[in-house]
């Protein structure tokens, strides 16, 4: 694609601005979309961070779609995913004609019609006392052609059978099943396979790449460009899906698939009960083991106090293996379960009998009444590059934040990348004229007691001149809750994380107008609020990672011995990302205003401060609150929507 075609899309004089009404012709779109399609014509890498209202997607789906490669994007989350794929894609087709394209989610977003079989069996008694959900799923599950579990409204999410019908690959029994030719994971993949456009998130793009067990490994090495929008989550995910990582989730959910299919295949069988029944206790005799939870750290601080049950788990875990070894010729079922025990126990004792080494963090994560064991590698270069060297298409990296001030070296470094292949394309938003950054200069240190009730006094002050509409982001569950329980008579209506769903909680945002909604992590990114709605963002602290993170320790610990700085190297540059993330949700389009608060003091107080400053948009800036009242007094105008697709 050249140049000029580009411009015949995206330009003064092109489609989308004659046909589509609120496209809004941007320079910077423009150019990256140049630059995006040269990197395709060349089978290059590039890094880009596309600055807030570019309009990054629809600068790299022009591209993509005209070179008529095969294309994968792979986006943040399903929401996004979703998004991309029923919105953007539709509108951009609607000018550019029809292409195949495909969603492709992770299995377990797909409804598994053989264990919903097996599920109605079990379940029959309760289906005839009301179990409503099984219920609307049975019904269903004769009129979707899709099977994507989201598109059933009126089950929750988080409903507790989503988990006894979707899809596993565990439990999956491919072309033995007597489902296959209706199988909803079947069909998803062969779409997927025929199309030139295939939307994937990256949970299911790595966990295919590495572990090839979502069916994805089939498309993978046709396509000839790879798109990772949300490119900074990227060293997250892989640390995730290089390393290993066993729950006593996996091991419940093994034990309950194991009695459900002895029952039906083998009742003739002996009794049973014992060897179902061993691994259950054990799993919680090792949460017990661990303490106190919620709580993450290095396994060898709890290796002494677990190590008797972990023992005890690896034995009933390795009889009920015999058990259903023994079995398993007796239906495809068995036979699929004894695989599945064995691979889960050979992770397991792995985990149990792994020591320390140099290059990889052995860690423990215990919930209220669950744990997680791990190995996470310290980097992923090598794995990374390995597998950009195995799929040898295009690469595109794009996201609002990958560089740091402008410097790409700290996101290249972690992927083995190179900074001279990033780019930056500017916001077209004039965050001087719509943004004012404030500083309070009264507030104590962070760590003092004081902060947190002087910090909502603060709020209060601002709260009044915003008159709500304000998302008050927190680095911590705890300064979350205790917020939340002084700022509940709020005159304005107040919308905390953990009370109902993210989705419900952003429509309730946007439907009142005038709300303020508190969060921690997942509302520090990924959040699309414009307009007057949200005005005003506060946000706690500077957000360094916790320095009990067990993978934090060992990548610091790395950096010290080589003589570096870990603060600098590491954590002042992952604050700054998290920072602009958070500080993106303010200004969306470009008749948005608003006032950013970063109430840590150490912005200013610490040298390092002018760093974080430099790297965030280029909003006025001020210690004084009186500023912000007038600020807000200036008024608004009223926002138009962002049409440009991201
Ligand atoms: S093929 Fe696998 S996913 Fe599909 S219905 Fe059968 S068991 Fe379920």
């Amino acid at each position: 694609m050249t140049v000029a075609q580009v411009e015949d899309i995206l330009g003064e004089a092109g489609y989308l601005a004659k046909q589509q009404e609120g496209f809004v012709v941007r320079p910077s779109q423009i150019k990256m979309s140049q630059r995006i399609a040269e990197t395709i014509a060349a089978r290059k890498t590039l890094l880009v961070e596309a600055g807030t209202g570019t309009g990054k997607t629809f600068a790299y789906l022009v591209p993509a779609l005209q070179s008529g490669a095969k294309v994968i994007i792979s986006t943040g989350s399903r929401h996004l995913q979703d998004q991309l794929f029923k919105t953007d894609l539709p509108r951009l087709l609607a000018g550019l004609g029809p292409r195949p394209h495909a969603l492709l989610k992770g299995r377990n977003n797909y409804l598994c019609l053989y264990r919903l079989e097996q599920t109605v069996e079990m379940y029959r008694w309760q289906l005839r006392m009301g179990f409503e959900d099984l219920d609307q799923v049975k019904a269903w599950s004769l009129t979707t052609d899709h099977g994507d579990v989201s598109s059933l409204a009126e089950v929750a999410e988080d409903a507790p059978v989503w988990s006894l019908v979707t899809s596993t690959a565990d439990s999956c029994l491919g072309s033995a099943c007597a489902h296959y030719e209706n199988c909803f994971v079947a069909k998803a993949r062969a779409r997927a396979q025929e199309a030139q456009v295939v939307v994937v998130n990256h949970h299911l793009f790595f966990a295919d790449a590495v572990m090839r067990d979502e069916g994805f490994a089939e498309i993978l090495p046709q396509a000839e460009v790879i798109v990772f929008d949300e490119a900074h989550q990227l060293p997250d995910v892989a640390s995730q899906f290089f390393g290993d990582m066993v729950s006593s989730r996996q091991i419940l959910d093994l034990v309950r698939d194991s009695r459900t299919e002895l029952a039906q295949a083998a009742a003739d069988m002996g009794p049973m009960k014992e060897v179902l029944d061993a691994p259950d206790p054990a799993v919680a005799l090792v949460r017990q083991a661990m303490g106190e939870a919620p709580r993450r750290g290095k396994f060898i601080d709890i290796d002494g106090a677990v190590q008797m049950p972990m023992q005890v788990l690896e034995q009933a875990l390795k009889t009920l293996q015999e058990l259903l070894k023994s079995q398993a010729e007796r239906s495809r079922g068995l036979e699929k379960l004894a695989e599945r025990s064995a691979g889960l126990l050979q992770g397991f004792s792995q985990l149990n009998h792994a020591r320390q080494i140099a290059d990889e963090v052995h860690w423990f994560e215990a919930f209220k009444q669950s744990w997680s064991l791990g190995i996470t590698p310290l980097d992923v270069q090598k794995p990374f590059q390995d597998m950009m060297t195995a799929y040898p298409a295009a690469w595109i990296l794009t996201s609002a934040t990958l560089a740091v001030d402008g410097d790409f070296s700290y996101f290249a470094r972690q992927l083995g990348l190179s900074s001279s292949d990033g780019e930056v394309f500017e916001s077209p938003f004039d965050y001087a004229q719509q943004g004012l950054l404030y500083a309070p200069r009264n507030l104590p240190d962070p760590r003092q007691e004081d902060y947190l009730p002087r910090l909502v006094e603060e709020i209060r002050a601002l709260l009044q001149a915003s008159q709500g509409r304000a998302f008050l982001l927190f680095t911590s569950h705890r300064a979350l809750r205790q917020a939340a329980e002084l700022l509940k008579d709020l005159p304005w209506p107040v919308l905390v994380q953990g009370s109902q769903p993210r989705h419900s909680l952003l429509q309730a945002f946007r439907e009142a107008g005038n709300a303020v909604l508190l969060g921690t992590g997942s509302f520090w990114e990924g959040v699309d609020v414009q307009g007057e709605a949200l005005s005003l963002v506060v946000i706690d602290k500077l957000p360094f990672s916790s320095p009990g993170d067990p993978l934090l320790e060992a990548r610091t610990a790395v950096i010290q011995q080589r003589g570096g700085s870990a603060f600098f190297e590491l954590q002042l540059p992952e604050a700054i990302m998290s920072l602009k993330q958070g500080a993106g949700r303010l200004i969306r389009s470009i008749t948005d205003r608003g006032v950013l608060v970063i109430a840590d003091p150490r912005l200013y107080t610490q040298a390092y401060g002018r760093s974080i400053i430099s790297a965030l948009p280029r909003m006025a800036r001020t210690h004084d609150r009186a500023r912000v009242v007038e600020f807000f007094k200036e008024g608004s105008g009223a926002s138009v929507s962002n049409r440009n697709g991201g």
